[in-house]
C-alpha cells in the first residue's frame, strides 16, 4: 500500500511524511476514524513508507524488496492484530487467519468488521482479539527485527480486545521496545483503557473530501457516502443486502403503524437470529432511510438515487416522520445500535426498539 492508493486524506499524508523526514517517528499511533474514512490504508501506507529502502519525498518506492513484501503483506517485521471468531477462545491466534486476512485485505484494504466477519464465514459470533494475543505479541517483540529498521504492530479495532490482553497491552506501551512502532486503528477510541490512549499520539482521521471521492465514484454515491469508502462501495455493488435491509425496515414500520405486537416480536426474533454484525448493517440502514423520510418530508422533493422500491415506500412513509419525532427516532436507533455492540441480548434490545418507536411513529 502506498500513500498514492490512499483516496484523499491528503492533510494526514503530510503529516506522516513530515514527521518521518524530520525523524519524529512516535512510538504509537491511534489512527481514530469512522468505518472506510481509510485510517487503515493510511496505516499500512505509512508503514511501508518507514520501511522502504529508497523513498522519495512523497511516497515509498513500491518496489524496492521491502516495498514487495509489504504489498503482499508478507513483511517479516509487519504483524497484524484483528479481531475475529474462534471456536476455541482459549486458543485463539490472529496468526492462524493470516492467509485468510492476507488474501481479504489485499483484495480490498477498505472494509468494515462485518465484511471482514462474513468473509471468513461468520455471520453469527462475534468478532474479537482475544486474551492470547498478548503473549504472542510479547514473543514477538523480543525477537530482533529481521531486516527493517522499525518492527511495525498494526492492531486493527483495538477495542474489540479482551480485557487482559489491553491491560498488557498498555504496560507493553508503557515501555516501548525500541524500534518499534504501534499503529491503532480504532473506530471506538472511547471503548479504549485511557491510559492506553495516553501513550500514543492520536490522529484523527475524518471523512474523505468529496473531490477524491468523485475520482471514484459517481455524485449520487459520494452524496449517500457521507466520505465512506465502504459505504460507497456498499451502495454501488450490494445490492442484495440493500433489499434485505429495507424489507426489514418495511415489516419492522408495518407492526409500528398498526401496534401488532405479535409481528414485532417474530420479527425481532427473526433478525435476532441473524447475527450481531447483520443486526447493526439493518440499524445503519434504518437511520439512513429514517433520515431520508424526514428530509423528503420537509421539503417534499423526491431524490433520484434511491432504489424505486424505497423511493415507493418512502413516498407514503415520509410523512410519518417529521419534526416532533425525528430526534427521538434517531436515538432509538443509535442506542440499541450501541446495545448490540455492547453484547445485550439481541431479542430484547430489537423488541425494545419496536416499543420505543410504536410510541414515536403514528400514521
Ligand atoms: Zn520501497
Amino acid at each position: 500500500m502506498q500513500f498514492k492508493d490512499v483516496i484523499g486524506q491528503e492533510t494526514l499524508k503530510k503529516h506522516l511524511l513530515k514527521s518521518v523526514k524530520e525523524g519524529r517517528i512516535p512510538h504509537a499511533h491511534l489512527l481514530w476514524e469512522s468505518e472506510g474514512y481509510g485510517a487503515f490504508p493510511l496505516a499500512l501506507a505509512y508503514a511501508q513508507y518507514l520501511n522502504c529502502h529508497h523513498r522519495t519525498e512523497t511516497d515509498s518506492c513500491g518496489e524496492c524488496p521491502s516495498c514487495r513484501q509489504f504489498s503482499n503483506l508478507a513483511h517479516p517485521d509487519l504483524h497484524f492484530i484483528f479481531p475475529f471468531a474462534a471456536d476455541k477462545p482459549q486458543d485463539a491466534r490472529c496468526d492462524q487467519m493470516l492467509p485468510t486476512w492476507r488474501e481479504f485485505v489485499k483484495a480490498q484494504p477498505y472494509f468494515g468488521l462485518r465484511q471482514w466477519m462474513a468473509y471468513t464465514g461468520e455471520t453469527t459470533k462475534k468478532g474479537m482479539i482475544y486474551s492470547n494475543e498478548s503473549e504472542v505479541l510479547l514473543s514477538k517483540l523480543q525477537l530482533k527485527s529481521y531486516e527493517a529498521d522499525y518492527k511495525t504492530i498494526l492492531i486493527w479495532l483495538p477495542e474489540t480486545m479482551n480485557a487482559s490482553c489491553s491491560n498488557k497491552l498498555l504496560k507493553i506501551l508503557e515501555e516501548p521496545p525500541a524500534g518499534t512502532v504501534f499503529l491503532l486503528v480504532s473506530e471506538h477510541p472511547e471503548q479504549l483503557l485511557q491510559t492506553v490512549v495516553s501513550r500514543t499520539q492520536m490522529l484523527r482521521v475524518g471523512p474523505v473530501d468529496a473531490e477524491s471521492m468523485s475520482q471514484h465514484f459517481s455524485p449520487e454515491i459520494v452524496h449517500l457516502a457521507g466520505g465512506s469508502v465502504t459505504q460507497a462501495r456498499q451502495l454501488v455493488g450490494d445490492e442484495g443486502e440493500n433489499r434485505a435491509y429495507f424489507e426489514l425496515y418495511r415489516q419492522l414500520m408495518n407492526c409500528v403503524v398498526t401496534k401488532n405486537l405479535v409481528a414485532l416480536k417474530s420479527w425481532s426474533e427473526q433478525l435476532a437470529g441473524s447475527g450481531r454484525e447483520q443486526i447493526a448493517g439493518f440499524l445503519e440502514y434504518a437511520q439512513h432511510l429514517t433520515r431520508e423520510a424526514f428530509i423528503r418530508n420537509l421539503n417534499n422533493e423526491q431524490l433520484s438515487y434511491y432504489n424505486p422500491y424505497e423511493n415507493e415506500f418512502l413516498q407514503k412513509f415520509m410523512r410519518c416522520i417529521h419534526t416532533g419525532n425525528i430526534e427521538r427516532v434517531s436515538e432509538e436507533w443509535t442506542r440499541a445500535h450501541r446495545e448490540i455492540g455492547q453484547n445485550a441480548n439481541s431479542k430484547l434490545v430489537l423488541f425494545d426498539l419496536g416499543l420505543q418507536l410504536l410510541t414515536q411513529i403514528k400514521l
